[in-house]
């Protein structure tokens, strides 16, 4: 069976055919490091690091070259250093840091190169003149921007009208701009900014070019699959489509252009005025990164997904009963089962893959539940990291109430299942005369 991967630059799913099967090359935009990363910027990270781990059992974990950026400069890093009074250096640092700790957490694998930003400078300036040579950019006041009518085809990825794009790139009117939909390279610093020395003064990189820059520098002028969130398609991605095939002459950046949907908490659109912004590092305080993964991966990754403590608690429960009878495996690259497999070959349809993971919940079958969970990503570390006996009220409270459900419904083997899963936790419950059950931690 073939690996199928649905383009958004087609919108259709599309056999995967690497440009070179002994080298695949992926790119994925990495975060921007001026604060905590939230649950929704870990999304794009599991979901990618699940098509990197597929990618591996396919072509050979030597053969695939997967590069996950690091944006340590843009003006909301300036103005976070301000405002924290911290230099630029030690704020990209620190959270860089505290990035890779969260999504190690996550199961995440570290990607072949992760390229940061600052240290591609000289690959940006490479790039922006060669943009200039062939016409399809102009410096102006201190900045270069790129010519968007010089480009017949631009706004292939996107397909919005002239008036959506201008809206969605909520452009700036400036005077040294020709065009409307004309978009920067390059501005100029003062002397409070960083900056860089290059042939139009001192300055620093738009964002767009650096992901054009690190892409090309890491990967090459045409590579197999690029990949973020929904909302980059428009104007980063498109962007970085305009400047790689301009400055290279080819048809393509990317072959296969992948994004993930949005994650929104409880119903609602996460922000911090709403105080539903959750940190990758607040959630693990309460659940186990493995919980968290599991959970991401529940829905599909081109689907919308509503993140709620429902969800993870089914999550953990799950996850539980699947570690309870899986074989302890320490291959770190294992085999996935084969209708695991199967499913995540289909565009990556992990909600059938984590399906497919019941089946494999059976006597004589938990040497390969342990060897797929662990080649998913899946450590098997179960205890509730905040809590110091390691039992979670909330998560208690839930088996409690699902086994009340069961029993209710005389689904017998379901209430011993989840009794015998709660003792594996070190809690132990009773149930009254009056009807009510209580539970108390036994160690
Ligand atoms: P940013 O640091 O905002 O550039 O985002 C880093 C990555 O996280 C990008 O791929 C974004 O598309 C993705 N992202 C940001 N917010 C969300 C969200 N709420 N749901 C899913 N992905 C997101
Ligand atoms: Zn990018």
């Amino acid at each position: 069976m073939p690996l199928r991967l649905y383009n958004t630059l087609t919108r259709t799913k599309e056999d995967f055919l690497p440009l070179d099967p002994s080298n695949v090359r992926m790119y994925v935009c990495g975060p921007t490091v001026y604060d905590f990363a939230h649950i929704g910027n870990a999304r794009p990270v599991i979901v990618f690091d699940v098509l990197f781990r597929l990618l591996r059992q396919i072509y050979g974990a030597s053969h695939v070259t997967y590069v996950r950026n690091i944006t340590d400069v843009d003006d909301k890093i300036n103005a976070r250093a301000r405002a924290e009074g911290m230099s630029i250096r030690d704020l990209t640092e620190q959270t860089a840091r505290q990035f890779h700790a969260d999504i190690a957490a996550l199961g995440v694998l570290p990607p072949t190169v992760e390229p940061r930003a600052t240290e591609h400078i000289a690959e940006m300036i490479a790039i922006i003149e060669r943009l200039i040579a062939a016409g399809h950019a102009y410096a102006a006041d201190g900045h270069v921007l790129f010519d968007v009518p010089s480009m017949p085809d631009y706004g292939q990825l996107s397909r919005r009208s002239l008036d959506e794009m201008l809206a969605g790139a909520r452009v700036d009117v400036a005077p040294y701009k020709r065009g409307e939909m004309d978009f920067v390279l390059w501005k100029p610093s003062d002397a409070e900014t960083p900056g860089w020395e290059s042939p139009w003064g001192r300055g620093r990189p738009g964002w767009h070019i650096e992901c054009s820059a690190m892409s090309w520098k890491h990967l090459g002028e045409e590579f197999d699959i690029h990949g973020g969130g929904i909302d980059l398609v428009f104007p980063h991605h498109e962007n970085e489509i305009a400047q790689t095939r301009c400055a290279f002459g080819h048809n393509i950046m990317a072959r296969v252009w992948m994004h993930n949907g949005f994650l929104q908490v409880e119903g609602q659109k996460m922000s911090k005025s709403l105080g539903n912004f959750l940190t990758i590092h607040q959630l693990l305080a309460d659940w186990p990164g493995d919980v968290l993964r599991f959970n991401m991966l529940r829905t599909h990754y081109r689907q919308p997904i509503d993140w709620t403590v429902k969800g993870l608690e089914e999550s953990w429960r799950i996850l539980h009963g699947f570690f309870n009878n899986a074989g302890v495996v320490h291959a770190l690259d294992g085999q996935i089962a084969a209708a695991v497999r199967d499913a995540l070959l289909d565009d990556l349809n992990t909600p059938r893959a984590m399906a497919e993971l019941h089946a494999l919940d059976r006597p004589g079958a938990q040497n390969a539940l342990g060897e797929t969970l662990k080649a998913l990503g899946f450590s098997g570390n179960l205890a509730t990291p905040g809590a110091d006996g390691g039992v979670d009220e909330t998560t208690v409270a839930a088996l409690v109430e699902a086994r009340l459900a069961a029993r209710k419904g005389k689904n017998w083997a379901e209430s011993d299942r989840i009794r015998d899963e709660l003792a594996t936790m070190g809690v132990v419950i009773k149930d009254n005369k009056d009807g009510t059950t209580s539970w108390e931690v036994k160690r």
